[in-house]
């Protein structure tokens, strides 16, 4: 599930500068390993209150926006999206053409 575990946000350097605004960002990233994740606390974002909202959310980094789609590009000329099942907010009808090229869009926008 998104903020949770095993879901973990990476995040690139605007989106660090981004936070940096807003929380130290010593106490919140984790750059054990070559890309910069958001730490982790008891299995869930360090980030994600107690009452379950995030503690930064008008300068989340770009993967919490988009969840609980991402784009996943195996090669530039077939890129797919991909959505995380458990999610359990995702409800509702199928997604119509306009909205799924609006994703495309936003999530194009956001890889590069
Ligand atoms: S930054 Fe906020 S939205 Fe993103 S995983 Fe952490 S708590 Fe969730």
């Amino acid at each position: 599930m998104c903020c949770r575990n095993p879901y973990r946000v990476d995040l690139g350097e605007d989106e660090v500068n981004r936070l940096a605004g807003e929380v130290d960002v010593a106490e919140v990233l984790d750059e054990r390993t070559s890309i910069v994740l958001m730490r982790q606390v008891d299995d869930a974002c360090v980030l994600l209150g107690h009452d379950l909202r995030c503690n930064a959310y008008q300068v989340r980094p770009i993967g919490c926006r988009n969840y609980p789609f991402r784009l996943e590009v195996e090669d530039e000329e077939t890129p797919r999206i991909v959505r995380d099942l458990a999610c359990p907010g995702f409800v509702g009808p199928p997604m119509d053409e306009s909205a799924y090229t609006m994703l495309v869009e936003q999530l194009t926008r956001s890889a590069r």
